[in-house]
């Protein structure tokens, strides 16, 4: 049985008193929710602050990225050992914004998940296609691209310390969502993807679903049997409506 993980991405938003805001709000929420795991993902600049309100509660504290190295000469850049120093549980990896923003590839997405695992935080590894990538028929070959260099860099053994996020590029920010049924045949397919490696290990890895998951269509995402839970971005931002998703994860239990 996995435990549905809904972890909120806040992207670069929100200030000081809007993220104490929305961490007290959560915190309001969320007392009823035992079955499901919840994190927020925030700004590296809030991690202090969420670390101090969350402390001794059960909502895991999330960064958004790291470094791929563990420390020296690299300005602007934020090491794994500095984010466990502050309470992170997870941290997003590869998310498609780095990946087309900043160029991220499939090797430097590997060594930050290497770097994040050796702290003993949890990786979310993002993979995803975009709109043309799936209309002209690749999205498999995308997604296993995306899955399989990681498997070559790190081993499959390291996917034992990971969850998974598909994020269709179109579904995200854009208020288009995957059909339940379209989600699930990607989430499928990345679990016999890994179980080609290691049954009992893709039997075990989370796989979220990720691209504008709101609480009107939540409940039949995480009613499918491989959807383990969401990486939620906009609707993250709004207490009633993340928790509303958190509510739905607990029910899918
Ligand atoms: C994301 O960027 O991780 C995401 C899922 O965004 P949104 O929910 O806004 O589509």
């Amino acid at each position: 049985m996995r435990q549905p993980l809904i972890a909120g991405n806040w992207k670069m938003n929100g200030t000081r008193s809007s993220a104490e805001s929305l961490i007290q709000g959560v915190l309001e929420g969320s007392s009823g929710i035992a079955k499901a795991e919840i994190a927020v993902c925030v700004p590296f600049v809030f991690l202090e602050l969420a670390q101090r309100l969350l402390s001794g509660r059960s909502i895991r504290l999330g960064a958004q990225n790291v470094c791929t190295e563990a420390s020296g000469a690299y300005t602007g850049e934020t090491s794994a050992e500095m984010l466990n120093e502050f309470g992170c549980r997870y941290v997003i990896c590869g998310h498609s914004e780095r990946r087309e923003y900043y160029g991220e590839t499939d090797a430097i997405v590997a060594k930050k998940l290497a770097m994040v695992a050796s702290t003993g935080m949890t990786p979310i590894l993002c993979v995803g296609e975009t709109l043309e990538q799936r209309e002209q028929g690749f999205m498999e070959a995308v997604i296993a691209g995306q899955i399989d260099a990681i498997i070559e860099a790190n081993g499959i053994e390291s996917f034992g310390q990971v969850a998974i996020a598909y994020e269709p590029v179109w579904a995200i920010g854009t208020g288009k969502t995957a059909t339940p049924e379209q989600a699930q045949e990607v989430h499928a397919f990345i679990r016999r993807r890994v179980a080609a490696h290691d049954a009992a290990i893709a039997e075990k890895v989370r796989i979220l679903y990720g691209g504008s998951m709101k609480p009107s269509n939540a409940a039949e995402l995480l009613a499918m049997p491989d959807i383990d839970g969401g990486l939620i971005g906009g609707a993250s931002l709004v207490a009633e409506d993340f928790l509303a998703i958190c509510q739905a994860g607990e029910t899918a239990v």
